[in-house]
């Protein structure tokens, strides 16, 4: 749902212009430093990127489903350490209370959330809880006014750099899988450290890390919703979201490598012609560009049956699990189609995306998952 077309328009024409006069001179920077510069990020609040998402009463901007996808495949036609360094606060890291925080959470935390004063996270992922997310082992144990937390948690985007975490504990210790989880906002506090971040195969810039919970107290007010033992429906209605936003995310690198293939196509020559003249070359070209039209047609698709109220779960896997595999294979023709130069040239962006892009048919669900996800829904007769 598209609430006013003109206001939609200006924002997505700012990201455009942003993205390409303000971050592609920056990319290159931003890789070898492994950090988005801190004046970046202030850009980044001063524009209320941080709070797209996030409802107009709280200081976002409350965009719909379909206006967020829009605005995420203009964002990540960059580098994916941009939209990375907001991402977690216009999805993951602020949905949970979006979804299911009481008023008096809301209130206290959304609008610093929106302003991109406070960076958010999602702590969900475990050593021993991955593709299995309900084995949980972390605990919040109830004392009088508080929960002590305790357990580790790993692989958490923006943790390094995050002021608030939202973190998925068992509070029924005799229970397993999704039963007994419920969801926390906790803020950095004593008891809980991250770790150094990890050296990664790409997406530099983007800081993650372990999360430590070492008898770390927190106040019964920041258990989300105020309802034990209902954390993993949580996550799931943050994660059926996330999935399309996520979609949206792989569609914007796919967009601008071919756009870079394009340009290089046509202005390489090879056997005293364009390479873009040669069928094989063309066949690369007419694929990629049909890949990102079925990703977009399939989100948008998706995120309008969402705005509409409707039950998103099998389309929102399917166009995670499609959109990832789809960014994988335009970078691998991409990678083809410039030959040796962008193999060897060290932070080329199309070297750079090719490392950046493999994560996505990773995290919020591998391939794999998504794929048992798909064919469980089906099968059980649910979604269009
Ligand atoms: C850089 C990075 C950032 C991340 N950010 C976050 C974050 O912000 N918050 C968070 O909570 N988590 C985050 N994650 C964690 C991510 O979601 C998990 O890595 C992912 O869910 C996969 O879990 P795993 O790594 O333990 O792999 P595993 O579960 O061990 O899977 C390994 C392989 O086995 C396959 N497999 C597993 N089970 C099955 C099955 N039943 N059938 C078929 N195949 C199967 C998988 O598909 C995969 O191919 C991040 C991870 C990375 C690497």
């Amino acid at each position: 749902m598209i609430r006013n077309p003109a206001h939609l328009e200006a924002l997505v024409a700012d990201i455009r212009s942003f993205v390409r006069e303000q971050w592609h001179p920056i990319e290159e920077q931003v890789a070898r430093d492994d950090v988005v510069p801190t004046a970046m990020v202030d850009t980044l609040r001063s524009k209320g990127y941080f709070g797209w998402s996030i409802p107009e009463a709280y200081g976002g901007l409350g965009l719909t489903t379909e206006e967020l996808v829009l605005c995420a495949m203009e964002l990540s036609q960059a580098s994916v350490a941009l939209r990375a360094r907001v991402g977690t606060n216009t999805g993951i890291g602020s949905e949970a209370l979006v979804a299911d925080g009481t008023e008096e959470q809301k209130q206290r935390w959304l609008p610093r959330m929106a302003a991109g004063e406070l960076t958010g996270c999602l702590a969900l992922t475990e050593p021993e809880a991955g593709s299995e997310a309900t084995n949980i082992q972390t605990t919040a144990r109830r004392d009088g006014d508080h929960y002590v937390l305790n357990g580790t948690k790993c692989f958490i985007t923006n943790a390094p750099v995050a002021d608030v975490f939202t973190v998925i504990a068992r509070t029924e210790p005799d229970t397993r899988g999704s039963k007994g989880l419920s969801a926390f906002l906790v803020e950095r506090s004593p008891g809980l450290t991250t770790g150094t971040p990890y050296r990664k195969m790409g997406q530099m810039g983007s800081p993650v890390s372990d999360v430590t919970f070492d008898n770390c107290r927190v106040h019964a007010s920041q258990l989300i919703g105020g309802q034990e033992g209902v954390g993993f429906q949580t996550v799931m209605k943050v994660l059926n979201k996330q999935r399309l936003h996520l979609a949206a995310l792989c569609t914007g690198p796919a967009i601008r490598m071919l756009d870079l293939a394009l340009e290089h196509t046509s202005q390489r020559k090879q056997f005293g012609q364009a390479l873009a003249d040669f069928q094989l070359v063309q066949a690369m070209i007419a694929d990629s560009r049909t890949d990102i039209f079925a990703a977009r047609s399939m989100i948008l698709e998706a995120a309008r049956a969402r705005d509409r109220g409707e039950d998103v779960a099998l389309s929102a896997s399917m166009c995670k699990y499609f959109a990832s595999e789809m960014c994988g294979r335009v970078a691998d023709r991409a990678v083809q189609m410039f030959g040796g130069s962008r193999y060897v040239a060290d932070f080329s962006p199309i070297e750079r995306y090719y490392r950046d892009v493999r994560l996505f048919r990773l995290y919020e669900g591998t391939s794999q998952i998504h794929q048992l996800n798909i064919a469980k829904l089906v099968l059980r007769g649910e979604g269009k």
